[in-house]
């Protein structure tokens, strides 16, 4: 069966790889589920894979397959599995549980552990390949009315754990009614969380590099969100006319802008890094200014990475109902399909040089 893999260590080593044929027999206790992967998104992560910067083989292999971004559908269940059948669309999450009580409690997303496990990025096969199995615990169904967009899923979670985990530390307040909402990057990440932003009823400014008009612009707006160069207007002149904004959702990457973004939250308000910043870059920042407005305005900021089972059932939730209030808006989004397993090299060159693509996925 073929497979797109990457030699961790060998920068651009991308290339077809043979993988044995999966059986639902391969997981214990019959609660398999056998999956014909149809969709596979590709990202930022992959990108770095493929550069060597990080990620591991599984045990007793020289090469990882990669592919985080899954969508698929039920070939064959194991004989205890209930709730999903051949024929059903669904969506695996990217995390396997390590040793801590996280991991214990289904937060794998939330382990303490040095070494994480996850499918198509450390120690575990992933999803750009024609089939695989895995634990019924892993598989998130999605409605085939969604079948079109499945495949955003998993970035969804991303930007959905990200809003849970801010949502959740403001219950410190008894009382919080945010109202204005600022998305830094309108990359894959910064969209859906605009649009995860827009479905909570909040006033949304999504702040990138690029003038306007774009695709990425344009989709900012479709959801009534305002869309902000930072070419034109930086992050502090922006936060002085639109803000104070109550929350931050970082997903650029790029370490200064989350110092900035510590700088012009609003009072009370909480900044959510999610930008993976893979580099070392040194950056210079008014400390003492940024602490003493942290401090004085009892401000928050949080790390968030990764996504368990609940984050991607609240992304099929929100996923609907972006459907029912923006049509089509998601759809928008897969901006660059590639045909088939064999053409991986386009797909990187996609994913590294085509700077007009939301979403880059594989098709098969
Ligand atoms: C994936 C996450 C993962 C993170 C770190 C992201 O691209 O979407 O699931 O936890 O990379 O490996
Ligand atoms: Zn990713």
């Amino acid at each position: 069966m073929k497979a797109v893999a990457v030699f961790p260590g060998k920068p651009n080593s991308i290339h077809l790889a043979d993988l044995p044929e999966p059986s639902v027999e391969d997981i214990p206790d019959g609660r398999s589920v056998l999956v014909e992967v149809s969709r596979v998104g590709v990202d930022g992560t992959d990108k770095e894979i493929n550069d060597a910067e990080y990620g591991d083989a599984p045990e007793g292999y020289d090469f990882l397959v990669t592919g985080h971004e899954s969508f698929g559908r039920v070939l064959e269940v194991g004989p205890n599995v209930q709730g999903i059948q051949p024929g059903d669309y669904v969506v695996a999450t990217v995390r396997r549980p390590g040793t801590t009580i996280y991991d214990q409690i289904g937060t794998y997303d939330m382990t303490t552990d040095a070494t994480y496990f996850e499918r198509g990025i450390n120690l575990l096969h992933g999803y750009l390949t024609e089939r695989y199995v895995d634990d019924l615990e892993y598989m998130v169904r999605v409605p085939a009315a969604l079948k079109e967009v499945g495949v955003l899923l998993e970035p969804t979670s991303i930007a959905e754990k990200g809003v849970e985990q801010a949502y959740e530390i403001q219950r410190r307040l008894k009382v919080w009614r945010p109202q204005r909402a600022a998305v830094v990057g309108a990359g894959t990440l910064g969209l859906l969380a605009t649009l995860i932003l827009r479905l909570r009823g909040l006033e949304v400014t999504t702040l990138a590099r690029t003038e306007p008009p774009t695709l990425n612009s344009e989709l900012v707006e479709a959801l009534g969100a305002r869309y902000v160069s930072t070419r034109r207007k930086p992050l502090k002149e922006a936060a002085r006319e639109y803000g104070p904004f109550d929350i931050i959702f970082e997903a650029t990457g790029a370490s200064l802008l989350a110092f900035e973004s510590i700088e012009v939250l609003g009072k009370n308000g909480v900044l959510v890094l999610t930008g993976i910043s893979g580099g070392d870059r040194m950056v210079e920042i008014p400390g003492d200014h940024i602490m003493l407005g942290f401090v004085l305005g009892n401000k928050v900021a949080v790390g968030s990475v990764n996504a368990n089972r609940t984050h991607f059932e609240h992304g099929v939730q929100d996923m609907a109902l972006a459907e029912a209030y923006y049509p089509g808006w998601l759809a928008r989004l897969l901006t660059h399909p590639v045909q088939g397993l064999d053409n991986y090299e386009e797909m990187i060159r996609l994913l590294t040089e085509e700077k007009s693509a939301i979403k880059v996925f594989i098709e098969r």
